[in-house]
């Protein structure tokens, strides 16, 4: 028995960075399964885009706008969600941001913006998530974006990496911690994925390709090299949000065209 009840009622998710890029396909994906979703990002016109394409599903919304390395944003999107969708069963901490500097160059602010935007926000969105789960006694599903820079250095891009690598290690923590409450904590980490994010135009163009190709040249990939749209990660989250996923807690799981392999 994986612990879980089934509801009458749907299940309800979080997504954060969902107005386009992975977290668009994601908030879709769920939507798609019959969960209910709370979408974020710090835009509220394109949030309202699709919001009316989760609405077009059958299934209830709330676009929340606001910054979630910011914790009174977080703690907000929580109580909201609760409020207004009755409950919370899934959060997807997937907003992230790329600072790209070499080390010997790193700006002391560009250094701590990447940290609180990739890190912070996950750690805020793990802690109300998992209160809120605690408090309902049912289970739950955490998951938050790391990636193969999760897994593997590259050049120009160490604060990023390094919030990746931390994004991993956080996410065994409270695995551990959230294990007596059924509750499993995850990362998914795509290589490239064909997104605004990796759309660097004059950079792609530099290391020899189209929409890209600087992203591959960071991660070691040639320009020829595998790449994907947003649904092959959808795919992997909505089956990690499913209570049949009860068995997998703590992993970082690779989604890359095979070029991490462990
Ligand atoms: P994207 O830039 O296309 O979209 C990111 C979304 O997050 C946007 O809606 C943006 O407004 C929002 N966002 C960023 N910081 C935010 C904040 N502090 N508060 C609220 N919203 C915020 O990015 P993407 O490619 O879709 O990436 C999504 C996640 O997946 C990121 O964490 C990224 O690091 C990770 N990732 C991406 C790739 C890739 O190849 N695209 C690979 C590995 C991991």
């Amino acid at each position: 028995m994986n612990g879980f009840a089934y509801h009458t009622t749907s299940r309800v998710a979080i997504v954060t960075g969902a107005s386009k890029g992975i977290g668009h396909d994601i908030a879709l994906r769920l939507a798609d399964d019959g969960l209910d979703v709370t979408i974020n990002s710090r835009n509220l016109a394109e949030l309202e885009v699709v919001a009316q394409e989760i609405r077009a599903k059958g299934r209830r919304v709330l676009p929340y706008v606001g910054d979630v390395s910011d914790e009174e944003v977080v703690k907000g999107m929580v109580e909201k969600t609760v409020e207004v969708l009755g409950r919370l069963d899934v959060m997807v901490a997937n907003a992230g941001t790329a600072v790209v500097s070499r080390v010997v160059d790193m700006e002391l602010k560009d250094w701590n913006y990447c940290m609180n935007s990739n890190l912070a926000s996950v750690m805020l969105c793990y802690k109300y998530a998992a209160r809120q789960m605690i408090k309902q006694g049912e289970g739950g599903r955490i998951l938050g974006a790391s990636s193969i820079l999760g897994k593997k250095g590259g050049p120009e891009v160490s604060a990023y990496v390094a919030t990746k690598f931390a994004i991993r290690g956080l996410t065994q923590c409270l695995a551990i911690e959230l294990a007596p409450h059924k509750i499993t904590v995850n990362t998914y980490a795509p290589g490239v994925i064909l997104t605004q994010m990796t759309n660097v135009d004059a950079l792609d163009k530099a290391y020899g390709g189209t929409h890209g190709a600087f992203t591959k040249h960071i991660c070691g990939i040639p320009p020829e090299g595998p790449h994907s749209s947003g649904d092959t990660v959808a795919s992997l989250v909505s089956y990690l949000a499913k209570p049949e996923a009860y068995f997998i807690t703590g992993q970082s799981i690779v989604m890359d065209g095979g070029v991490v392999m462990s």
